[in-house]
């Protein structure tokens, strides 16, 4: 059960020196078998276990993961939650995630500090303007709450913006999602491994799966730096490290890995109250609750495992939020990082069975699958306990790159994921 603590217990530990606080998940050794086995303790890997338990009642599961659970790009990433996308079978699967977002805190009995502050799109041209008003008109007609936002109403939500005509990158407006915003991304990670470790799960850190065990043609388990674990169900959401995964199971998956980096400032009063991006520069910001300003642009241009980002991409990021916000040039940098994600040619996921049957994937979610943790965990959680699509899973099978039938979200809503 997953204890909770009164007013007067939270007053009581800090005058008695901190010692009676409980884990948050058990941490228990690995079991021969499982019903069940999730590859990556990442918010994708902990909530498709936290659905299975929770909503298909198979408990005895176990994550495995190789280091600490949301160390990989769950812990890295810039926390932004949105769902403005173009293709109708894309708003489906980041609307499910977005509504879920809504009520995870309540959900998980966990605060996972969803801030729907809004965000907006630039637009610094008038040809921008005018591929930001068919991007809102495809986003209502398939129900999302995007509008187009005139100069004015740009300033209105983020003053500190350089709006002066001559700027290399003039605002011209933008686009508007006002039910996007930010979330806390460590609490996601964590309030789901609470709750799945309530309901029975096993999470297992510092096991790293090296290998499967194949047996006539389906996988029977994996091999790990703890053991053997047999079952017949399997599910991989281990994000850029998804080809690595995939030749050892001996198939080959169209996604590359590169670094993704972000940065964060000293903390400053509050200064922005939302989420800025510019397509134009590439560069991305808001300021987190501390005060921080989170930065983050575009992925390092060559495939890479080097889990810290190259300079030359840190330069280029720090000079367009210089060409939006030049008052920031005061600011100190605090901290810089990157995290190593997994990249599709259509931009768009992959979930559902591999070409080795009984195991299943959750990957492809590139810069942006930390907003769809809820929805990637509903959709291989079904899966895993059906072994059948459901419709809003169906069109992100890997068979789209047999079929042709691609969902090209870079070309649909202008930016990768
Ligand atoms: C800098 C940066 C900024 C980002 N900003 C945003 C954003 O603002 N909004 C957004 O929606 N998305 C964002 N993303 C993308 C988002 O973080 C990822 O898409 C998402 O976190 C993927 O979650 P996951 O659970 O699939 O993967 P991860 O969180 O990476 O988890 C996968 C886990 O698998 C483990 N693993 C790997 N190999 C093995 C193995 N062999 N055995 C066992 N375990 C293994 C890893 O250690 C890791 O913990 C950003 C990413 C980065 C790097």
């Amino acid at each position: 059960m997953t204890r909770r603590y009164s007013a007067l217990s939270l007053i009581k530990e800090g005058l008695a020196g901190q010692k009676g606080w409980q884990p948050a998940w058990r941490s228990p050794e690995p079991k021969k078998n499982y019903d069940a086995v999730i590859i990556g303790g990442g918010g994708h890997g902990l909530a498709t276990a936290y659905y299975l338990a929770r909503t298909h009642g198979i408990s005895n599961i176990a994550v495995l993961e190789k280091g600490w659970i949301g160390g990989g790009n769950t812990g890295r990433n810039t926390t932004v939650v949105r769902s403005n996308y173009y293709y109708p079978e894309s708003v489906a699967i980041y609307g499910l995630a977005h509504r879920l977002y809504e009520g995870l805190s309540k959900e998980l009995n966990y605060n996972v500090m969803l801030s729907q502050r809004g965000m907006v799109f630039l637009c610094h041209s008038i040809g921008e303007m005018e591929i930001g008003a068919r991007t809102v008109n495809a986003m209502q007609i398939n129900g999302v709450d995007a509008e187009m936002f005139s100069v004015d109403d740009v300033r209105r939500v983020a003053p500190a913006l350089n709006f002066a005509p001559d700027a290399r990158y003039p605002v011209f407006g933008g686009v508007w999602q006002g039910r996007a915003g930010t979330a806390r991304h460590d609490a996601v990670a964590w309030g789901y491994a609470r709750a799945a470790s309530a309901l029975g799960v096993d999470i297992i850190q510092n096991c790293e799966v090296s290998d499967f065990i194949i047996e006539g043609g389906r996988c029977r388990g994996v091999q790990t730096s703890r053991g053997t674990i047999r079952t017949d169900r399997i599910g991989m959401a281990v994000a850029g490290h998804s080809s690595v995964l995939a030749a050892k199971a001996g198939f080959r998956l169209p996604i590359n890995s590169y670094a993704l980096q972000a940065c964060v400032s000293e903390p400053v009063k509050p200064i922005l109250d939302t989420v800025v991006l510019s397509p134009g520069t590439g560069v991305y910001v808001s300021q987190s609750d501390k005060g921080e300003i989170v930065i983050g642009g575009a992925l390092d241009r060559t495939p890479s495992y080097g889990q810290r980002g190259n300079l030359p991409t840190l330069e280029n990021v720090i000079s367009g939020l210089l060409e939006m916000f030049p008052a920031f040039g005061q600011l100190k940098l605090m901290r810089q990082w990157a995290g190593i994600v997994d990249v599709v040619p259509d931009s768009s996921p992959i979930i559902g069975e591999s070409p080795l049957p009984g195991l299943f994937l959750n990957c492809g979610w590139g810069t942006g699958g930390f907003k769809a943790i809820p929805a990637g965990g509903t959709l291989l959680a079904n899966l895993l306990a059906t072994g059948k699509h459901n419709d809003i899973s169906r069109p992100f099978d890997l068979d789209r790159f047999v079929t042709g039938r691609l969902l090209d979200e870079a070309a649909g809503s202008g930016i990768a994921h």
